[in-house]
């Protein structure tokens, strides 16, 4: 087994919690068939945070709770279906380049439902614009729509079991908050002192939290209107909502499908979910410096 040493209480950068940083020695460790060798058997130790307490688990652990998924190929606005996940995906409108067709059928018909969100989605490129060039001129990183929506596609396996979670959508179809909560993403990452553009791959999770529609709406918070969560489908699909860096960046909502009933048939209430997920995040860290 490896053994961990130099055990000490310590705060990472995009981590809330303090982190327990500590030495891995992998002499011992297995060895897949290929020789190369296994994380499966480390320990990841976690210091108190949000109330959890110390924790510890294993690589093979969070592999188990967090079913990897290929980053996402988005379904169809009209009629739902869902393309070959591992294949290509739809086509996209052509003018807000966000909504996905099955054909042109179901977008042509589609058209009249999706005119107003997709002119907003056009007019908020402008918005955006203005933004990055204010960013640049206060030396602040600027987090784009664009990059936010690159996290969501490539860490759809987080993204489905914090909805999971958060919606207690364990509980059934039937029960749960879908219809009457969104699942607010706060995310971190950039340079705080410099004005750069900040890549998806520089971003982490740091919460996510079920907030109720009506509290969407109120101006101390973030002021989304019922009627934009309305033509994204609340209530039939999931809203999500992405807050990099909580200081006025601009947001990304997005309208996520409900997961596939064989793909949560096993899901269960998991108490520890939020420090599964950082744990993954520590887990492909320590895999990247390898
Ligand atoms: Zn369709
Ligand atoms: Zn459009």
């Amino acid at each position: 087994m490896p053994t961990v040493s130099n055990l000490q209480t310590t705060n990472i950068p995009g981590f809330d919690n303090p982190l327990t940083s500590f030495e891995i020695s992998l002499d011992d460790s297995p060895q897949d068939s290929g020789g190369n060798k296994s994380w499966r058997g480390v320990q990841l130790i976690n210091s108190a945070g949000n109330g959890y307490g110390p924790h510890a688990t294993t690589f093979g652990d969070i592999a188990d709770k967090i079913p990897s998924k290929p980053s996402l190929k988005k379904s169809c606005e009209k009629c739902g279906k869902r393309p070959d996940q591992e294949g290509m995906g739809y086509s996209c409108c052509s003018s807000c380049k966000i909504a996905r067709y099955c054909s042109r059928e179901c977008q042509t018909t589609h058209w009249k439902e999706h005119k107003r969100l997709c002119q907003s989605r056009v007019k908020y490129v402008d918005i955006e614009r203005d933004y990055a060039a204010k960013a640049l001129r206060d030396n602040k990183p600027f987090v784009s729509q664009a990059s936010l929506r690159k996290w969501y596609y490539d860490n759809v396996d987080i993204v489905d079991y914090a909805i999971v979670q958060a919606l207690e959508l364990y509980k059934g179809r039937a029960r749960g908050l879908r219809r009457t909560h969104a699942v607010v993403f706060s995310l971190t990452g950039g340079n705080k002192d410099a004005a750069t553009p900040v890549a998806a791959s520089d971003i982490s999770f740091s919460d996510a939290e079920a907030v109720s529609f009506t509290d969407l709406a109120r101006p101390d918070t973030l002021e989304i209107s019922p009627v934009y969560l309305n033509s994204l489908g609340s209530g039939s699909r999931i809203i999500l909502i992405f807050v990099p860096n909580r200081n006025g960046d601009l947001i990304l909502i997005e309208s996520h499908d409900l997961p596939l009933d064989e793909e949560w048939a096993a899901m269960e209430k998991d108490d520890m979910w939020r420090m599964h997920i950082r744990m993954r995040d520590v887990a492909q860290m320590m895999n990247k410096s390898d």
